[in-house]
């Protein structure tokens, strides 16, 4: 499977990178809903949290202490921050590589629903 992502991970399309180790990249969203809007993804192929391999929690773990990190790296760990992972046509998931979305830099509204 070959997504956006995956490009920007194999450095196929360029991406404002603010993070890499050897599990994960961390790039700024082109299209920010937040001052501050980063998306964390592993590096190995898992389309959406549904396709989480049950033998590697660690996976999703890694992406959220990175997030946190991050926070605390750039000073707005303790103001706060929210993290969100879309899931499916429902979920408003877009790009079928799993993600985790940072978004921080502001009081951030209730999130929405259509009820
Ligand atoms: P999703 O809707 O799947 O949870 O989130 C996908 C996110 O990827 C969206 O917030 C969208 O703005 C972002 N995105 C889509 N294409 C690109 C791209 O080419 N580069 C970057 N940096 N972000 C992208």
């Amino acid at each position: 499977m070959s997504t956006i992502f995956h490009k920007i991970i194999n450095r196929e399309i360029p991406a404002d990178i603010v993070y890499e180790d050897e599990h994960l990249l961390a790039f700024r969203d082109i299209a920010p809903q937040a001052p501050v809007h980063v998306l964390f993804v592993p590096k190995v192929d898992v389309a959406t949290l549904n396709d989480l391999p049950r033998g590697q929690p660690e996976l999703v773990g890694r992406l959220a202490l990175a997030a946190a990190d991050y926070a605390r790296r750039e000073g707005f760990a303790e103001d706060g921050y929210r993290i969100v992972v879309n899931c499916n046509g429902d979920g408003g998931q877009t790009v079928f590589q799993l993600h985790l979305h940072l978004l921080a830099g502001a009081p951030l509204g209730r999130f929405g629903t259509t009820l």
